[in-house]
């Protein structure tokens, strides 16, 4: 999953991007309202984490221009604590949540996925094929009931196959997914992840279509 976050406070900013990779999603972070406009224009995102007081242009016009764009791309709002007419701003300009500051950061966590889960339009967030049972929100996993361990990077990989059952997803699509801007991607890295994935799960679950990419079957 990759996600955009829109921070002007460095220290924040970096705090944040650290825990969401910690937790195996890809970040681009960018710390004014231009700059969040040109990523979000040039690129396609899993969800926006966007600051409402920033440099340059307010995160509520950056908001607009998304969705005037009819861009649905899944946005969660950061304000103040006291902000109430802000957040009623930010929801009623087409963002989908808020979290208040100073976050709480397990709180943070759970929002997020909540919204990776509504956008992906599925109701039921556990995964349930041949033995094999994972679940998304709590990232607990499976096989014929015994518990299996996923790292966060296979996460990242195996969360936006997950999100969709029987759709193909290529190699590129997965790299997006697995690396932010900066990081270094080594050529077979998907590959990797696929493997081990494959020698948890069992290959039943991460099936290869040849020269087109990776699809996980429909539950
Ligand atoms: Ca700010």
């Amino acid at each position: 999953m990759r996600l955009l976050l829109v921070e002007d406070d460095p220290m924040i900013g970096e705090a944040v991007q650290d825990l969401l990779r910690a937790e195996g999603y890809a970040v681009d972070w960018v710390r004014d309202g231009d700059a969040a406009d040109t990523a979000l224009r040039a690129n396609a995102y899993d969800l926006v984490m966007l600051d409402l007081g920033l440099p340059k242009r307010d995160g509520i016009a950056v908001l607009r221009d998304l969705r005037t764009r009819k861009d649905r791309t899944p946005v969660l709002v950061a304000t103040a604590r006291d902000a109430v007419a802000q957040r009623i701003e930010g929801l009623d300009a087409g963002a989908d949540d808020y979290v208040l500051k100073p976050y709480d950061l397990d709180e943070l966590l759970a929002r997020i996925r909540a919204l990776l889960r509504r956008a992906a339009g599925r109701a039921e967030p556990v995964y349930e094929h041949k033995g094999v049972s994972i679940n998304p929100s709590t990232r607990e996993a499976s096989v014929n009931g015994v518990p299996v361990v996923l790292s966060g990077r296979e996460w990242a990989v195996l969360e936006p196959l997950l999100a969709r059952p029987g759709l193909v997803l290529s190699r590129q699509q997965l790299e997006d997914k697995l690396y932010g801007w900066g990081d270094e991607v080594s050529s077979n890295a998907v590959e990797v992840y696929i493997h081990g994935l494959r020698k948890k799960l069992g290959a039943d679950i991460l099936l290869n279509v040849r020269g087109v990419g990776y699809l996980v079957p429909k539950a």
